[in-house]
């Protein structure tokens, strides 16, 4: 089973998809998934959904992982060939720098670098300060704009990080350009594929969706589609177990088991997940004997947000994957925090076919 959570995520990892351009994935979650849902469906935005029906009068669960990744757009070609571009998603310039992006272009993948003023140039004051992201050029090695578009490079384009997803030294830790959430989608695709040989009674969507690092756009709309009468967003949430990190402000491990999360807030705005939900996943994971984490986290937010205020109000909850370096092109996560996440997922939904929740 280990092995093939490698090989589902390492397949997931690899599939371009920046917010809005999420076709990729989507063909690769289908064909993860053949043979293990019923029915298909997608809507206007892109999400796709997999449902497993159920016998009647049962609920109806709705699992959520989004397939965008974080990304760029190109804004501007200049006149010496060098792109410009903004961010599509919450980055944090520091980490963008000195990177290997691929823009997808009209012809095909293009190589590009951000690069920076060199070392030997840079101000004593200058060096303190991160480079906005609005300063920064991506090289793609041409020397005009006619030349940069003859590559087939065109304003509007996104781009990647460009990298190789791998386990870390023969570890168990996975790292990635798109961990977050493709390791939300391995959990969700291992659920579907488990599933199938399990006498479950409850009505199972596997929604993978889109726009979600660009305001939680996609579960709004499947939200309100699905009116589920249980929904679980599967996401990464932030490991504090990294030097430099004060571990009370995300006391989450990596390796130790996935997240339940309570609350979730980014500013003012904050999203409690019902006790009643909580405890019942506390109590599936009790009753399998499973390691887990308890999450609070200030600083972001998962599609349970929208899901749950979507048409008259869903039950959502979240189980989360604890990662390193998110939001970066170096995210880690651990596959036995995968493999516990599809274990909880499963046992809770068995404990629905006993007491119900709803
Ligand atoms: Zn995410």
């Amino acid at each position: 089973m280990a092995d093939r959570m490698h090989e589902v995520l390492s397949e997931l990892d690899a599939a371009i998809g920046v917010s809005g351009h999420e076709d990729e994935v989507a063909a690769v979650i289908a064909g993860q998934l053949e043979g293990a849902y019923d029915s298909r469906d997608a809507d206007p935005l892109g999400n796709q959904y997999f449902t497993r029906g159920g016998e009647d009068g049962a609920p109806t669960v709705m699992l959520c992982a989004h397939m965008d990744e974080l990304g760029f757009i190109i804004r501007h070609i200049e006149d010496e060939g060098f792109l410009r571009i903004g961010p599509i998603g919450g980055h944090d310039a520091r980490m963008v720098i000195d990177q290997d992006l691929t823009i997808h272009g009209e012809d095909g993948p293009v190589h590009g670098l951000t690069g920076a003023k060199p070392a030997h140039l840079v101000e004593a004051e200058e060096r303190k300060q991160a480079i906005p992201l609005e300063d920064l050029f991506v090289d793609i090695g041409t020397a005009s704009r006619e030349e940069s578009e003859a590559l087939g490079v065109r304003v509007g384009q996104v781009a990647t990080f460009r990298r190789t997803g791998e386990l870390l030294n023969g570890t168990r830790v996975f790292t990635g350009k798109a961990v977050d959430d493709r390791a939300g989608c391995a959990v969700m695709v291992e659920v579907m594929r488990r599933l199938g040989d399990q006498p479950i009674r409850s009505t199972v969507c596997a929604t993978a969706s889109v726009q979600e690092e660009v305001g939680l756009r996609g579960a709004l709309v499947a939200g309100t589609r699905l009116q589920p009468d249980i929904a679980l967003a599967l996401d990464v949430t932030v490991c504090g177990d990294t030097p430099g990190v004060e571990f009370r402000r995300s006391p989450v491990r990596l390796g130790a088991g996935p997240a339940i999360k309570y609350y979730d807030a980014a500013d003012w705005l904050g999203a409690p997940v019902p006790r009643r939900l909580t405890q019942r996943l506390e109590q599936a994971a009790d009753g399998a004997g499973l390691a887990y984490q308890r999450e609070v986290l200030f600083g972001g937010g998962t599609d349970a947000w929208t899901i749950a205020t979507s048409g008259h109000g869903v039950l959502a909850g979240c189980v989360s994957v604890p990662s390193r370096y998110i939001h970066s092109a170096v995210g880690c996560v651990h596959l036995d925090d995968l493999e516990g996440g599809v274990r909880l997922v499963l046992a809770f939904l068995e404990g629905l076919d006993g007491e119900p929740l709803v």
